[in-house]
């Protein structure tokens, strides 16, 4: 591919001042996507803005970083409300504001129901710059008295379709009739029903409307798919795809450099031959690296979009979406990397739930299907690596010259069982590959039977788990067959759960934001006593 010389917009192009730029920096954000071009100008300048965006297109710092540039330090009081559906978007949020607000040392609170609202009361006496709450719970605080919002300049409403649809359109009609009249009004929504449109019109000032690529673009004819994991398994998913598809050289997309550093690390440390490249990186760095990846020494270029954009890099076999694009164009472009001079390709996109609708919005728009997959399980991935071993040792078989090792064999043959000797030798010959997906760790003596790692769970009677609860949650979580999860002990507060050696590393990992009974939980392995 050609070199691209396209200028791109910088975040400081789009009027972001220092203390902005290094906060963004520091999350590793290399440039605004397109929503964050269009919408930051204009909030910068005040203007009431509707954005038609979903998640995954980086709206949250589109309207972020212009909160923080707004706030006055000399202003004591709360100056932003973000109104959001539902409490994991509110944390969320939170925490992604109180990033970009670090050198400006914003204070964000994220107030949800279902929290102690005695803890909410004294957070906010304590002072805040910003909230971002559910609807229900904001009003109860007004009701009480306890959220003053006379200082408020800056209301965004998130995810306003979602909103609606559960019915918080009086209680958003309420809240913005109680902020100053003066204020900027952000509205962002995936979908522009009529009665957003009517909330635009009744509490907004000639809102500017932004929509994210609504031209059609033309994809590739390659293979494409996805995997639907949630975030904290993403890695362990790519490294199962990567065990059982046959990936020769593979670029992996990540959102960040801070994504592609960790990522990277992630891989290596598994074994595999991967190498990353970003922004940060100067000249030497980067060509080092791809002269490896040229000469095939590595087989999986992890890079960010800016990056991989100067890149001559052709015929790789699979390019993989570790992050969602965050626009259409993107997509296409990442994904024409792979599949060119008529020669196969594959395109894989792992995506969280909550990303699900921004990848439909690429199907739109590019008109192709993506198609959902399963994720391989660790026992597809055994099964895999099982036949490759054999394949190997056929391959060894078929192209003879073995006179000097069957000597060495009929030597053993004497003095040992021919199955023992091949399996034998079979482990060395394994030995020699890959180490397998997930690191087997030691977790010392956990008081489990032989072969068996004990794990201590959060959970027990007083939350009315069965060990059914306990089988089934493990066996959806990581994969592996209810039927090799050994014994289950529950008591009153906690369940102790015994699991193979093997898959033990597996199993903590992958439950670590797993729910049983809708509960989430804590495993960690147990100690012995
Ligand atoms: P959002 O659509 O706001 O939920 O953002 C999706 C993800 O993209 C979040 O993890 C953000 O931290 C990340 N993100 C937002 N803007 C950028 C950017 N310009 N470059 C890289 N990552 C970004």
């Amino acid at each position: 591919m050609a070199e691209e010389t396209e200028t791109k917009m910088t975040f400081a192009d789009l009027g972001l001042e220092e203390k902005v730029l290094k906060a963004l920096d520091d999350m590793g954000f290399e440039e605004p996507s397109p929503i964050q071009e269009q919408t930051i100008p204009m909030l910068l300048n005040g203007k009431d803005v509707i954005g038609q965006a979903q998640t995954g297109t980086g709206k949250t710092a589109a309207f972020g970083a212009p909160i923080v540039q707004r706030w006055d330090p000399k202003v004591r009081g709360i100056q932003a409300l973000v109104l959001a559906p539902t409490r994991e978007l509110a944390i969320q949020v939170a925490e992604e504001l109180s990033k970009i607000g670090k050198y400006a040392r914003i204070k964000t609170i994220a107030i949800y129901g279902g929290q102690s609202i005695d803890r909410q009361i004294r957070s906010l006496r304590f002072g805040v710059d910003v909230v971002i709450g559910t609807p229900g719970r904001i009003m109860d605080h007004m009701r009480r008295g306890t959220l003053n919002l006379s200082e408020v300049r800056m209301v965004v409403l998130d995810e306003a379709d979602e909103m609606l649809d559960m019915g918080f359109v009086d209680d958003i009609e309420f809240i913005l009739k109680e902020t100053p009249a003066t204020r900027q009004t952000l509205l962002f929504s995936a979908t522009m029903p009529d009665e957003i449109k009517r909330l635009g019109s009744r509490y907004m000032k000639e809102p500017h409307h932004i929509a994210a690529s609504p031209q059609q673009l033309t994809v590739p004819q390659i293979e494409q798919f996805f995997y639907e994991v949630r975030p904290a398994f993403k890695t362990d998913a790519l490294c199962r795809v990567l065990d059982m598809e046959n990936v020769e050289r593979a670029i992996c997309f990540c959102r960040t450099k801070k994504g592609v550093d960790e990522l990277v690390e992630a891989l290596q440390t598994r074994g595999y031959l991967a190498e990353g490249i970003h922004g940060d990186m100067n000249q030497a760095q980067r060509n080092r690296v791809m002269s490896k990846f040229k000469e095939g020494n590595v087989e999986l270029l992890v890079a960010t979009d800016v990056a991989a954009r100067g890149l001559d890099i052709q015929d790789v076999t699979h390019v993989f979406n570790f992050d969602v694009p965050q626009d259409p164009e993107s997509y296409v472009h990442r994904i024409g990397r792979t599949g060119r001079a008529g020669r196969a390709g594959t395109a894989v996109t792992f995506t969280s739930a909550r990303e699900f609708g921004q990848l439909r919005l690429i199907e739109r728009v590019t008109k192709t299907r993506i198609q959902r997959k399963p994720l391989p399980s660790v026992m597809d991935v055994a099964e895999k690596q099982r036949e490759q071993l054999k394949e190997r040792l056929v391959k060894v078989m078929d192209d003879g010259q073995l006179a000097f090792y069957k000597e060495v064999a009929d030597e053993l043959l004497d003095e040992y069982d021919a199955e023992i000797l091949l399996a034998a030798a079979l482990k060395m010959l394994s030995g020699e590959a890959k180490a397998p997906t997930a690191p087997s760790v030691d977790f010392g003596d956990t008081g489990a039977e032989a072969g068996m790692v004990r794990l201590f769970l959060n959970v027990g009677r007083q939350q009315l788990i069965q060990p059914a609860d306990v089988v089934r949650s493990i066996a959806s979580q990581t994969g592996i067959p209810g039927n090799v999860i050994g014994l289950i002990n529950i008591y009153d507060r906690f369940t102790f759960v015994e699991v193979p050696k093997d898959v033990a590393a597996q199993v903590v990992q992958a439950m670590q934001d797993a729910t049983i009974k809708g509960r989430s939980v804590n495993i960690e392995p147990a100690k012995r006593r």
